[in-house]
């Protein structure tokens, strides 16, 4: 028999496993380096996230390091050329890192916070936190706030987990899925593995999403929902659930405040409370002993509903009681929902009836033994299989923090939390509800803050203000302004930054953050604001840092340039002590460890970050005898720990490497990694599979290995004492901080409803919607994640330009044909862009791919590539501060809660463009090479394998 055709020379190449970066799932990826290239890609089977599974990102991953866009060496900005203009030198590494840490020295022993330090999408935030702690400065946050911090908060001031990292539907039981606006990309391939494992098994789908794309297109039932809406939509199913008495009673009382007691004092001090006792345990009334007790004793038999007189006399109700005669009030019933969410009342009606058929009908059990908080024993699990998830699409709105808490109000009482079947912890969550930590507060020279920048505040006294309630911190995140601001305020930092509002900054560090195209608000505006300049020509930014591995359209504004390595170049730790990987059935962390030697002359900035601390003398980077106490950023990751026995890996600790999630540093830790696939799972005992807010086996667990503070039960909150406490400093009866301005506190008093609220979003109140008809999203493609494969040759071959999608029928009735060009108007400016008509989209909503277009020259396009001549940004349309109104002070275009970039609450006109009028409008100048740079050529090859000889 004739031997098999070779194409490749195996002999030559070699197989490692790391961990894929081409968007923040985080798959296990299994890579064959040949020469220092990548050969292939593939998914690795054993992983726990992605099981195999490789999408079009994670194998385009070789196309990464082909990139001609990527940066080679440090620059600076040409002495006497102008911010801006793209003229740049090459420097040493040396003469780099010299000159900024002399500049950070400075700052840190006068004012730590004139250091700016804010970040992208970089699964670093534990090390990055821990750097500006060290620093002391309170100007510290990663992306979330412009992301999805609605989405997190909500689920921990609510759950104490949340969706995606923090939280999973059990997919292989759950009968009844939902999931709500959700763009293509997200929780990529876990999410795609998921929802098949739905289908075999004939579970249905349900999406809500104005689009019809991605996920929703094999959705069983597509919910074609306004924008913005989707809040009042799911407290309108909870109106036909409490309607119909179809709640889970049993998982109410036993692990919700739903039985504590508000005192109902309208007007007064300590209204809307939890009634507590003198050691401040939360009040029930007893049914049994027919008396007012500790609500956290077991065995209490508490009503759910009922109205008493507490023993002080102040009348009280249970959250329960509270709760139904809120939400049966008929402003939620589904006729009245119908109107403003676009989906009819027979279909709201349904979809909450049939979640509750299945919860309650076709429940599960399995039969486990397993002990609860009390010590009680139990022999089953019960499972009430409906699950949901949601992402960006409910958390980018003004009012997406209480629409998140309202799909998990519909969770709760359902009570799908944790069980078989529903949506599901993953470990280091659950958490306190809130978490216990608290933002840090107070910054002074040359030493640390006491905790890190960002926390979890439960009252005013926790805001990060001073004594005239003036925010401390650039972004103004934990001020009246946005008090529950947990992921800061990125994109508020440059507009602040400038108008030295509230105070004036030296030295912004960006990295991985487009924050001057498709990571902002208002690009253009944004742009003119990184130039401008003070009456003496000082920029009022005085100097602009970009860290990045690519020439984005930010690294033009840079006074110094650090280029970073690949995800394939460099160590990486995907800690449990930051966005963790667990599995609900495994504890779960990852490595990333060099593949490949870079070809440039590039560091990784964890590194770069290490030695910075090290020279600085940071004291948790410095020895007794001030020598540096890391070597790198691979040592750090060993021999870091948070507290004694908790580090970065969870995995093979201890001196000989027996000991799991706690135990001394372990000098061959990397190397356990390395074998192991580059990750570390812990299987959980079936006994600690659910209900693990009140399982006393895995909350001890949780205990030992430092997830949580103590082995308490986590009570789910579907009323937030946290939220009422910020209502009443609003209304002035708060005995503690309260707001001056009128404006904060009709803020305060409005939107901190202690129960899910829905209310219209903040720019549309302001918004003549008559001459605005259309609502404006947009979401990301399967195909690419954020701007990062921009300049990746395959992944442009799917997509190079983005349309503005709209409702056929819609369109063809305003005379707007497809593929016509047409002008896009909002209040804050105009795009020109082209049209693509389809049926999937809501009649009143237009939507686009995020971050397909770009600045011509940038990212080693060619100037006349189609991104930067046909794609677009509706980034241009938005602002990052509410239409202005007199008498008030301009706010910022946030949830008023969280500070949660309102991205999607734009609206626009559409009108077709003139005769002639093509091309992408606005246009922006051309990005200049770098130094350096080679020019793009038209074909970027990869060679996949030796020529085969047929005829041989
Ligand atoms: S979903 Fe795709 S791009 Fe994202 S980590 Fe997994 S393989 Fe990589």
């Amino acid at each position: 028999m004739a031997s098999a055709t070779e194409f490749e020379d195996h002999s030559k190449q070699e197989i490692k496993y790391t961990t894929c970066y081409m968007c923040a799932c985080r798959c296990g990826i299994k890579v064959t380096v040949e020469d220092n290239k990548v050969r292939f890609i593939q998914g690795n089977r054993n992983h726990p996230i992605n099981q195999g599974v490789l999408c079009a990102k994670g194998s385009a991953g070789i196309m990464k390091q082909y990139s001609p866009g990527k940066l080679r060496n440090p620059l600076r900005r040409k002495p006497g050329t102008e911010r801006g203009a793209g003229e740049f030198e090459e420097i040493s590494w040396d003469e780099a890192i010299d000159s900024l840490t002399q500049r950070l020295a400075h700052i840190r022993a006068t004012d730590p916070n004139k250091l700016a330090f804010f970040t992208g999408r970089d699964q670093m935030q534990a090390l990055t936190g821990l750097w500006a702690q060290q620093f002391g400065t309170l100007n510290w946050s990663a992306h979330g706030g412009f992301c999805s911090v609605n989405m997190a908060t909500a689920g921990l001031y609510m759950l104490g987990h949340a969706f995606w990292e923090f939280g999973d539907p059990d997919w292989e039981r759950t009968k009844y899925f939902m999931l709500w606006g959700v763009a293509e990309d997200h929780s990529s391939n876990p999410l795609k593995i998921g929802l098949e494992k739905l289908k075999r098994h004939g579970g249905k789908f349900v999406g809500i999403n104005p689009a019809r794309t991605g996920y929703q297109a094999i959705a069983d039932e597509w919910v074609p929902i306004k924008p913005g809406t989707d809040g009042l939509l799911a407290l309108s199913m909870v109106h036909v659930l409490l309607q119909n008495e179809q709640f889970d009673w049993d998982f109410l009382l036993r692990y919700t405040n739903a039985p504590f007691l508000v005192v109902n004092t309208p007007g007064k001090k300590g209204d809307g409370l939890i009634l507590r006792d003198a050691e401040g345990h939360p009040m029930i009334w007893d049914l049994k002993k027919e008396a007012f007790a500790n609500g956290m004793e077991a065995g209490s038999t508490g009503a759910l509903f009922g109205a008493y007189s507490a023993p002080d006399g102040r009348p009280v109700r249970t959250v329960m009681s509270v709760l139904t005669e809120r939400y049966l009030d008929d402003q939620f019933s589904p006729k009245n929902a119908s109107k403003i969410t676009g989906i009819s009342a027979e279909t709201i009606e349904r979809l909450a009836l049939e979640m509750a058929h299945v919860a309650f009908k076709e429940s599960i059990e399995i039969e486990v033994e397993w002990t609860d908080w009390a010590g009680r024993k139990h022999d089953k699990f019960i499972g009430r299989p409906v699950s949901m998830h949601a992402m960006r699409g409910i958390s980018a709105h003004s009012n997406g923090m209480q629409s998140a808490r309202a799909i998990h109000l519909l969770q709760v009482l359902l009570g799908t939390i944790d069980c078989p079947g529903g949506f599901r912890s993953k470990a280091p969550y659950p958490k306190p509800v809130p978490p216990p930590n608290k933002p840090a507060q107070h910054s002074a020279p040359n030493t640390p803050l006491k905790s890190l920048p960002l926390g979890f505040p439960t009252a005013p006294e926790d805001l990060v203000i001073d004594e005239n309630g003036q925010p401390k911190r650039i972004d103004k995140a934990y001020s009246w302004e946005a008090p529950i601001a947990n992921h800061g305020l990125m994109h508020m930092v440059i507009t602040n930054a400038v108008n030295k509002d509230p105070y004036a900054i030296d030295t912004l560090i960006f990295f991985m953050a487009n924050m001057s195209w498709n990571s902002t608000m208002n690009t253009a505006n944004v742009q003119e604001m990184l130039k401008s300049k003070d009456d003496d020509g000082e920029y009022k930014i005085p100097f602009l840092v970009v860290v990045d591995a690519f020439h984005s359209e930010m690294v033009n504004f840079g006074d110094l340039i650090l280029p970073d390595t690949t995800y394939l170049e460099r160590y990486d730790a995907i800690s449990l002590l930051d966005r963790p990987i667990s599995e609900p059935d495994a504890i779960c962390d990852s490595i990333r460890h060099p593949i490949l030697q870079p070809d440039r002359n590039v560091r990784p900035w964890q590194e770069v970050m290490v030695d910075i601390a090290g020279r600085l003398k940071f004291p948790a980077f410095t020895k007794e005898d001030g020598e540096p106490r890391f070597t790198s950023y691979k040592d750090f990751i060993i021999n870091y720990e948070r507290a004694p026995g908790i580090g970065f890996l969870a995995g093979w600790r201890g001196a000989d490497g027996n000991s799991h999630l706690r135990g001394e540093p372990n000098p061959n830790q990397w190397d356990r990694y390395i074998e192991n696939q580059g990750f570390f799972k812990y299987p959980l005992p079936e006994s600690m599979a659910f209900y693990r807010f009140a399982n006393k086996d895995y909350l001890e667990l949780a205990q030992r290995v430092g997830f949580n503070p103590t082995a308490d039960p986590i009570v789910i909150e579907l009323y937030s004492e946290t939220f009422q406490r910020f209502r009443l400093a609003g209304q002035g009866l708060y005995d503690g901080p309260q707001p001056k301005d009128p404006v904060d506190r009709e803020r305060l008093a409005t939107y901190f409803d202690p129960l899910p609220d829905f209310y219209e979003p903040l720019e549309q109140q302001r918004i003549d919607k008559k001459e605005y008809p259309f609502y404006a999203v947009n979401q990301r493609p399967m195909m690419m994640y954020h701007s990062w494969d921009s300049q990746n040759a395959w992944l442009r071959q799917i997509i190079a330009q983005n349309y503005l999608y709209m409702n056929r029928q819609r369109g063809l009735q305003m005379g707007i044909e497809d593929k016509s060009w047409v002008w896009v108007e909002s209040h804050n400016g105009k795009i020109r862009v082209q049209v693509k008509l389809i049926e999937g989209c809501q009649a009143d909503t237009v939507w686009t791919w995020n971050a397909i277009g770009k600045q011509s020259g940038a990212w080693g396009l060619k100037p006349e590539a189609a991104e930067a001549t046909r794609g677009f940004l509706m980034n241009h349309l938005i602002s990052e501060l509410l239409p202005a109104k007199q008498g008030e002070r301009r706010l910022t275009n946030s949830d008023p809660i969280t500070g949660q970039a309102a991205w999607y609450d734009l609206m626009v006109k559409i009108y077709p463009a003139a005769p002639g009028e093509e091309g992408t409008w606005p246009v922006f100048p051309t990005i200049k090479p770098l130094p350096g740079d080679t020019p793009t050529p038209d074909v970027l090859r990869y060679h996949t394998h030796r020529p085969v000889n047929l005829k041989s």
